[in-house]
């Protein structure tokens, strides 16, 4: 393969797709990062008859393909991708590699770091080319309090996770060009020490946070489980999905794939409701891309009210109770 001077990679995470779009999302933010370096976008694939993800990465903006494929590749293995990632990258010298935050990505990316003796930022919500041409990787640190700027000037790849839903995608264009080049599967691989006992599609709901129009999310403001439960029926009727800060993911009133914030979901809705949320900054990192915000919330000076396009003053679970109550009356009377 001609190797151009420089080369971004974005490894090919397609488990869950159609719903889970981080590496689209990152093929995105690669060519912003390669128009500066004079660099190529390279997909990384591995697994076995992939072909439609080879061209819906090209459509999204890969330059190249690599992609491995074998029928021991079928299912993901962290061990097994592990080695392939580092021996490419041994090989192939790419300046970044990003990969996407999922839980197989968070597995992953870590020892990928490790096998190439070069550093790791998780998480970041912001990727930058520096004037001298380092990745500035851009991260919430010390709990979130801080936002770090990392660069890795002595160590190549230099390497950084997303989580999904923090940049956007390159629209769908079927025009776009791109080379598909096939990599051999090296005949020593390690042995996998983990046996896959069953495999569940996550359910389709809960990859749509990201992507939600209308998410109504509540916080120990709502005050108690079965309270929370008018935050469901909102979401329900609005045709939105439901949020959740950690307090309330921890205390189990919502499932841990409603948290919004810097241990969960980036969101962009059009409409952001946030109901009995005080706004810290590990929630508030995640709602940077919401159009409108409508904040409930009985103290004024809440930074989630100083953050919201319309704040309310009141109790959160008088004004979620009296939205259900006028959203029934509208559709029954139009069914009427
Ligand atoms: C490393 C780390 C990572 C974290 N990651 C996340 C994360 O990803 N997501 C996240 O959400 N949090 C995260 N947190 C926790 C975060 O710091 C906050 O503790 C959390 O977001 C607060 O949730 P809350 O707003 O629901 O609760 P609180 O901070 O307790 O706020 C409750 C709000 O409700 C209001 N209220 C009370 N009663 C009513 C009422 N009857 N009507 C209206 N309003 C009312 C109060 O005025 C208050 O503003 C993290 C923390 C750490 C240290």
């Amino acid at each position: 393969m001609n190797q151009p001077k420089n080369s971004i990679w974005v490894f090919a995470d397609y488990r869950n797709y159609f719903q889970n779009r981080v590496t689209l999302q990152l093929l995105a933010k690669a060519n912003d990062l390669a128009s500066e370096l004079d660099a190529e976008v390279c997909a990384v694939l591995f697994g076995y008859e992939t072909d439609e993800y080879m061209a819906e990465y090209i459509a999204h903006g890969a330059h190249k393909v690599l992609v491995v494929e074998h029928p021991s590749l079928k299912q993901y293995s962290v061990e097994k991708y592990t080695a392939l990632m580092e021996k490419f990258a041994r090989e192939y010298q790419p300046e970044i590699i990003l990969i996407g935050a999922t839980s197989f990505g968070k597995e992953f990316a870590p020892r990928v770091a490790k096998c190439l003796d070069t550093g790791l930022t998780a998480d970041c919500i912001g990727l930058e080319i520096t004037a001298d041409g380092n990745l500035l990787q851009i991260a919430p640190s010390f709990g979130g309090n801080l936002i770090a700027e990392i660069i890795t000037p002595d160590h190549r790849p230099q390497m950084a996770t997303v989580r999904p839903g923090t940049f956007k995608e390159i629209p769908h264009n079927d025009y776009l060009r791109g080379e598909v080049v096939r990599l051999k599967m090296p005949k020593k691989m390690p042995a996998d020490r983990l046996r896959l006992v069953a495999y569940e599609r996550q359910p389709e709901r809960d990859q749509r946070l990201e992507e939600a129009k209308v998410v109504v999310c509540g916080g120990r403001g709502m005050g108690s489980k079965s309270k929370f439960k008018k935050i469901f029926e909102l979401a329900q009727l609005l045709s939105g999905e439901v949020g959740a800060t950690r307090p309330i993911v921890y205390a189990g009133w919502a499932g841990d794939d409603t948290l919004i914030g810097q241990a969960g979901k980036h969101i962009k809705p059009q409409i952001l409701f946030s109901f009995g949320i005080s706004g810290a900054i590990q929630h508030t990192a995640a709602l940077t891309d919401a159009d409108f915000i409508i904040a409930v919330n009985k103290n004024p000076n809440a930074t989630m009210m100083k953050m919201a396009d319309v704040a309310v003053v009141a109790d959160a679970n008088q004004v979620c109770s009296a939205l259900i109550k006028a959203l029934k009356e509208r559709i029954q009377s139009k069914s009427d």
